[in-house]
């Protein structure tokens, strides 16, 4: 084992044992916190964490001071998926002060323990959404489903929420079947199959598509291919009582709290082009530049690019990351709310889901509440997913384009593989697409592999199994 490696795993177990340390031995760090825990350097390494979404800035973040870390981003800001015009993306057409997020947007308190701890951590606040948040399917045969909260969001008498409370039985029943049958499905059984196995054609499994298609940014014909491995975890978390939180000052300011925070170098505009593994190191090679030479390397770009990195990539590489595919997709934020009129839909969510006659499904998410601006007065601010041609072009603010993967069975099937391997050759990968898919994963991704390399670790609580 390379010596640097070697010390690292010292350090682990430095880590492990120091969790009594009294609270004035957590450096850099408010009395009392019980949360971070910054390790005894026993060997500071040079690692290089490659990308600056949600997986690489908590990878950084955990190594920070630990050991010397340069971060590497392609783009010219920090963030991955998460961008807020008026504050990391500039975005001329809105009145100034305002934020608004055209990528992440929200959180659920009660399944992503790490990433809030890891928000208390840095002293950004990320509160409930009030009444939690809420979801609406609208079906293009002109029924509306409206979730529990989204019924008392509708500004209609009793009678009507009423209805519309019975409306959702069908859906409920199947939902309890579809959460009964998944249970019994374990983890090798959910690998192996398209999530669209387990679908019907009711209105629960229309929802469940449209979620999906909203939960992971893909089109929805997409939808069918998609890994049951991926989506049932994460439906039977949203499936239940879930509560959501956000940022009223756009998810952007969790990116720069962490940026003022970190020591480590950071390199933007950083296309790096190649990683080279050898018996001493990691050379990091971006175009037109020198080599420079690391003790290992956390890679947090998406899987798909993965393999255009590693030109010496190893065959268990090569399985983990090839069957990962890209995709370029589009949000846009707006302030049309014709595409709630032309149905009689009176109350916006966060989750509204829309079939298009011919064209599968858009989403829409209101972003008023979310934003913490008034939902009585316009501007009313929306982000929308494949909602072309509904919304009219003189409404549009901002068109963000995103770089995502996707989830499908045949990319996962090979993903438990990869998380028993990780860390192999100096290369620890990182990212969303290990977890739920979201911010939780990146950030417990992360995690997983700073505890292998040595720094600080996120105590945080476990997800509340709220599984059937
Ligand atoms: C539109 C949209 C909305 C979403 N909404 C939510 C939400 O509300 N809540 C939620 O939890 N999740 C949401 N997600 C999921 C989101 O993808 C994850 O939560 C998380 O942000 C992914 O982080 P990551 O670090 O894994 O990847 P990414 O965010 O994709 O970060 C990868 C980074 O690597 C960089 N990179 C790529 N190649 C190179 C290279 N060669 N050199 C250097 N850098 C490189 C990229 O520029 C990028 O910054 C959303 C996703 C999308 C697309």
């Amino acid at each position: 084992m390379p010596r640097a490696l070697r010390c690292a795993t010292a350090t682990t177990s430095k880590i492990k044992s120091s969790s009594s340390l009294p609270c004035s031995s957590i450096r850099g760090r408010r009395a009392g916190s019980p949360v971070v825990i910054v390790a005894e350097v026993q060997a500071l390494m040079r690692i290089a964490v490659i990308g600056g979404g949600a997986s690489g800035l908590a990878a950084a973040w955990l190594l920070d001071g630990a050991h010397e870390v340069t971060l590497f981003e392609r783009a010219p800001m920090l963030g991955g998926h998460v961008r807020t015009a008026g504050a990391n993306v500039a975005c001329a057409a809105l009145p100034s002060g305002v934020k608004l997020d055209a990528g992440v947007i929200e959180f659920d308190r009660r399944t992503f323990t790490a990433f809030h701890a890891w928000m208390r951590e840095l002293g950004v606040p990320c509160p409930d959404l009030q009444d939690g948040g809420s979801s609406s399917l609208l079906l293009a045969d002109g029924r509306h489903l409206h979730s529990p909260r989204a019924i008392g969001r509708q500004r209609q008498g009793p009678a009507d929420s009423l209805l519309d409370a019975a409306h959702l039985i069908p859906a409920a029943l199947r939902r309890r079947r579809f959460l009964r049958r998944a249970s019994q499905l374990d983890e090798r059984a959910l690998a192996e199959m398209p999530i669209e196995r387990l679908l019907s054609h009711d209105d629960f499994s229309k929802w469940v598509r449209a979620l999906l298609m909203y939960a992971y940014s893909m089109h929805y014909e997409e939808v069918a291919s998609l890994s049951a491995a991926m989506a049932v975890p994460m439906l039977q978390d949203f499936l239940s009582d879930s509560l959501w939180t956000h940022m009223p000052e756009g998810v952007s300011s969790y990116v720069e709290a962490v940026r003022r925070s970190l020591r480590a170098k950071i390199v933007l505009d950083a296309d790096v082009r190649a990683v080279h593994r050898g018996a001493t190191g990691v050379a990091v090679l971006q175009r037109g530049l020198d080599a420079q030479q690391f003790d290992a390397a956390v890679i947090a770009v998406p899987p798909h690019r993965v393999l255009d990195l590693l030109e010496d990539a190893t065959d268990a590489e090569r399985t983990w990351f090839a069957g990962y595919e890209g995709s370029e997709i589009t949000t846009v934020l707006h302030t049309d709310t014709a595409i709630y009129e032309r149905r009689g839909v009176r109350g916006f969510t966060e989750f509204d889901l829309f079939e298009r006659p011919d064209r599968g499904y858009g989403y829409n998410a209101y972003l008023n509440r979310l934003a913490g601006l008034s939902e009585d007065d316009p501007p009313h601010y929306s982000l929308a997913f494949d909602m072309d041609g509904e919304i009219d072009a003189a409404r549009v603010l901002h068109r963000q384009r995103h770089d995502v993967s996707k989830y499908t069975d045949v990319a996962l099937r090979a993903r438990q593989s990869l998380i028993d391997g990780n860390g192999a050759n100096r290369t620890f990968f990182v990212g969303a697409y290990l977890g739920d898919g979201l911010h939780e994963g990146a950030v417990r991704s992360a995690i997983a592999a700073c505890e292998k390399l040595g720094g600080r670790t996120l105590t945080h609580g476990a997800r509340e199994d709220r599984r059937p």
